[in-house]
């Protein structure tokens, strides 16, 4: 696994996917004989935060392959096995991620000394009763309480805080660079955020329809309101998209979000009704901080586009 890592060229971190790190020989298989620790993660915007603030320190595993939807991911059990050999696992929190609950009880059998770290522990979790969650969506697949805590700064700030200390606490001897792993890493959280603030200072309360409620956070810390096109969790039916479209023409929206990992097809539909567009928002993009800014900076056009009458 050393082999591996520093044979990447340019490389000052070890980034490794189950799945496509099998293909090139099992990481995990040969004795752990360097000095990093092995850290896993469950989704691809976690390992960015991990790598900020273990540096070349960690060797970062993440769980679910780019472009695969989590809330319904089923690990094999070779990955498990892997998984099973990692010194830590930041996990994004109990009862958000059904599959990651099931996993790590699994983990945690194989490996009783795993050391498990809430990263949402502190973070103020939205429920799907919460009007944060997104209208009426309460998304069985998130057990009620929305996962995606990693699209806001103040979150981030919190998982960075736990990530710093768990690290410390695996690996004493180098606390101090986890520790300037963190400082670097907030101030680029402060200057992402100020950056958002500013682009959304004339639209606070404003709305904006999404297909998946992933946005509840980033809604919550801006003022904004999202509104799901998914119902429930599942497909929405006519009803519920004839609602969304006259939801839509009264607020003057023009956009409506998807993402990469469900079909587009009925925000489609909405979007052609009021001579809008589909704009795809990524909640599991692996640069974290570019992209929160990015989606700030589509949402904050779209207000601009309809306020001109015009689809982006
Ligand atoms: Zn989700």
């Amino acid at each position: 696994m050393n082999r591996v890592a520093v044979g990447i060229p340019g490389a000052l971190f070890c980034m490794l996917f189950l799945v496509g790190a099998c293909a090139m020989g099992c990481i995990h298989q040969e004795p752990h004989n360097d000095s990093r620790l092995n850290v896993a993660v469950t989704v691809l915007p976690q390992a960015e935060i991990a790598r900020e603030i273990g540096g070349e320190r960690v060797c970062v595993t993440v769980v679910v392959p780019p472009g695969v939807e989590p809330h319904t991911y089923e690990p094999a059990t070779s990955q498990l096995l892997e998984l099973s050999r990692s010194d830590m696992y930041l996990r994004i929190g109990p009862g958000l991620l059904p599959f990651e609950d099931n996993l790590l009880e699994r983990v945690r059998e194989l490996n009783p000394k795993i050391q498990i770290v809430d990263t949402s522990a502190g973070v103020l979790l939205i429920h799907g009763d919460d009007p944060w969650a997104g209208d009426d969506s309460v998304d069985p697949d998130h057990h009620g309480t929305d996962p995606h805590i990693w699209l806001a700064p103040s979150n981030l700030r919190i998982m960075a805080a736990n990530i710093e200390a768990g690290l410390s606490m695996a690996d004493p001897s180098h606390r101090e660079e986890y520790a300037r792993g963190k400082d670097s890493y907030l101030a680029k959280v402060n200057t992402t955020d100020a950056a958002i603030k500013a682009m959304f200072s004339e639209m606070e309360g404003r709305s904006f329809i999404v297909y998946h409620p992933a946005w509840g956070y980033f809604a919550r810390e801006y003022n904004l309101e999202q509104v799901a096109v998914e119902d429930g969790g599942t497909e929405p039916g006519i009803r519920h998209l004839t609602t969304l479209v006259e939801f839509a023409r009264e607020k003057g929206l023009m956009v409506v979000f998807a993402d990469p990992q469900h079909s587009t097809r009925e925000s489609g539909v909405i979007a052609e009704e009021i001579n809008g567009a589909v704009v795809l928002l990524d909640p599991l993009a692996p640069d974290v901080l570019e992209n929160i800014r990015d989606v700030a900076a589509e949402i904050a056009r779209s207000y601009r586009s309809a306020s001109r009458g015009v689809a982006p």
